[in-house]
């Protein structure tokens, strides 16, 4: 190697295709992943349904429910099962959880159209349910999709009935209707963001008139006929339910090489996935070990199920409490990698990215410092001390690896659950892997980058 080479190699940051820094094997354990990812990804929609596998996952590998009046040894394995729609994994570490725990946080709601309270109607003999939709998502991706029902309705006796229909062969499916283009001339003059507006993300569930029936609205008489043989239920009972549409596409591979994954909620399921996986893998940790699901990430982490509340907080306390611990210690002495998607460069629109501090699909896990917009407004911005800590960590043990912020300085920007965590004084830093058309009904991320998350969150909670 000539002199200037080996002063390049030595001196200039360049992050790599996961390729060129994975041996054959390793990548070839990295496709075997991401096949149970898409099993996962198509089974599990919506974050009661993660919730339930993973809780399924964790009971067959040893973990029983967190009992807070228990005491819990070195090796044992808890659940905390929040509500069924958000959800943490412990397992006990050889030192005092006073020392501090590790956590791996992700979400597991993804950007839908869920149904509003009273949605029911019909309208020129076509039955349709009114939506509010569920995070940030570009409205106009949202019609003219097969959209599945996923969620709870809970009775007026109390009991609760589950619903999902749309996902199994034979199911019918919804959808939002589109104008078409012939008459859509007025439409088209409308800005992206406008033009499919909120009040017009209306889905369509069904046509035909109960039999034997003059009076109006008998569509929808027929349609809560159905219902009611079907399920129960009567129209009251949309008050105290949760129902979410969401596409109804199964995960698949992307490409002639089967690189890529397109799914339906990679944000942040790609992340929730691996931290799940490696907690299951992470044995007899020196520091206790924690996983942690949560809810409502999409619309600011609020609600108790989200992680601006204190469940996760409460419950580090009570584990440093059983062993005589203080609990305000414990946080102070925790990391977390709060585990986000982040924006994949997209050669199609290069100007929003700032390419040198993007992520790059195949490149790894995605370090981000920071998050927030107009001038880091909203972030926790990790310290270079704890972004020393993770670049170590993930150097010495073979984690592909790149930084990436979202987007240009003045171009928009994002939060995470970082500043939620960062508040209990835990030292915390976004990572997560890179994802291409984030927030559509369909989604793009790596299987490398998949792979390196697992092998990121097993590192830092074994090394
Ligand atoms: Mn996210
Ligand atoms: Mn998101």
């Amino acid at each position: 190697m000539r002199k200037n080479e080996e002063l390049r190699e030595k001196l200039f940051y360049k992050p790599e295709h996961a390729c060129k820094r994975m041996s054959d094997d390793e990548i070839k354990t990295a496709d075997a992943f991401a096949e149970g990812y898409k099993k996962f990804m198509t089974d599990c929609k919506i974050e009661r349904e993660v919730v339930e596998f993973a809780v399924d996952l964790a009971s067959k590998n040893g973990y029983v429910a967190f009992d807070n009046k228990a005491s819990y040894k070195a090796g044992d394995k808890v659940i905390y099962n929040n509500r069924g729609k958000s959800v943490i994994f412990a397992v006990i570490g050889k030192r005092n959880v006073e020392e501090g725990v590790r956590i791996a946080a992700a979400h597991i709601d993804s950007p839908r159209l869920d149904l509003k309270p009273n949605p029911l109607y019909e309208d020129a003999e076509l039955a349709l349910l009114k939506t509010h939709y569920y995070g940030g998502i570009k409205k106009y991706q949202w019609t003219a999709i097969p959209l599945a029902l996923h969620g709870v309705i809970v009775k007026a006796d109390g009991s609760s009935v589950k619903v999902n229909i749309g996902e199994n062969a034979g199911d019918p499916k919804f959808v939002v209707t589109d104008l078409l283009p012939h008459l859509g001339a007025e439409q088209m003059k409308r800005t992206l963001s406008e033009g499919i507006k909120g009040e017009e993300l209306n889905i369509l569930i069904g046509s035909r008139p109960f039999k034997d029936d003059e009076e109006s609205e008998s569509v929808k008489l027929n349609i809560m006929n159905i219902l009611f043989e079907k399920y129960g239920i009567v129209e009251a009972d949309f008050l105290s339910a949760e129902l979410e549409l969401v596409p109804a596409f199964a995960a698949d591979d992307i490409g002639f090489d089967r690189s890529l994954i397109g799914a339906y909620g990679h944000d942040d399921k790609c992340c929730a996935y691996p931290g799940l996986m490696a907690i299951m893998d992470c044995g007899t940790p020196e520091y206790t070990a924690l996983t942690v699901l949560a809810d409502k990430e999409e619309v600011g982490s609020e609600g108790n199920t989200g992680l601006n509340s204190a469940f996760l907080s409460y419950f580090i306390c009570d584990l440093a409490r059983m062993q005589g611990g203080v609990g305000s210690t414990a946080l102070s002495n925790s990391r977390c990698l709060s585990a986000d998607v982040n924006a994949g460069f997209d050669p199609t629109f290069p100007g929003v990215y700032e390419r040198m501090n993007t992520a790059f699909v195949n490149k790894g896990i995605v370090v981000t410092k920071y998050t927030g917009s107009r001038g880091k407004s909203g972030t926790s911005d990790a310290s270079a001390e704890f972004m020393g800590s993770v670049r170590r960590l993930f150097d010495d043990n073979g984690v592909v690896w790149q930084i990436g912020e979202l987007g240009k300085v003045d171009e928009g920007g994002g939060g995470t659950v970082a500043r939620y965590v960062a508040y209990h004084n835990i030292d915390v830093v976004d990572v997560g892997i890179p994802v291409l058309s984030m927030h559509a009904p369909y989604e793009v991320i790596s299987k490398l980058d998949l792979y390196m998350a697992y092998k990121g969150f097993l590192a830092f909670f074994t090394k």
